[in-house]
C-alpha cells in the first residue's frame, strides 16, 4: 500500500534489521528500542490493524509469535517478554499496518514500566 512505512520495509524500500521472515510474515527491530531486541511482527499483506482482519488472518499472524519470541528471548538471554498490540490512534497506534510488539525484559532496570 502506498505511503505505508511498513509496506515499504516489507518491499525492501526502507532498510530494517530483520529477525525473521517467511512468505507471510516479517519481524524486524523497532527503530525505537524500548528495550534491547524490541521487535515488530507484521503480516506482509497490508491490514490497517487487527480490527480490519478476520479471525483466520489474525490467527495466521499470531501463530508465528511463539517461535519468533523464543528466538529473541534465547538469543538475548532475556528473562521474559511483553507482547503488545495497539489498534487505532486512541489506543496508541501510530503506524497503520498491523504489528505486534515483542519487548524482551531483562533483570536490569531497562526504563520500561
Ligand atoms: P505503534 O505505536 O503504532 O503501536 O508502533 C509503531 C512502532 O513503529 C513504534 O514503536 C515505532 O518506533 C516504530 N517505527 C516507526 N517507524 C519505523 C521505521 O521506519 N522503522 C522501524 N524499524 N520502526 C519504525
Ligand atoms: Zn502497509
Amino acid at each position: 500500500m502506498e505511503d505505508c512505512i511498513f509496506c515499504k520495509i516489507i518491499a525492501g524500500e526502507i532498510p530494517s534489521t530483520k529477525i525473521y521472515e517467511d512468505d507471510d510474515v516479517l519481524a524486524f527491530l523497532d527503530i525505537t528500542q524500548t528495550t534491547k531486541g524490541h521487535t515488530l511482527v507484521v503480516p506482509k499483506k497490508h491490514y490497517r490493524n487487527i480490527l480490519s482482519m478476520t479471525g483466520e488472518q489474525s490467527a495466521e499472524l499470531f501463530s508465528k509469535v511463539p517461535f519468533i519470541a523464543n528466538k529473541i528471548v534465547n538469543n538475548l538471554h532475556a528473562k521474559g517478554m511483553n507482547i503488545l498490540q495497539n489498534n487505532e490512534e486512541i489506543a496508541g497506534q501510530t503506524v497503520f499496518h498491523t504489528h505486534i510488539h515483542l519487548i524482551p525484559r531483562f533483570d536490569e532496570n531497562d526504563g520500561f514500566v
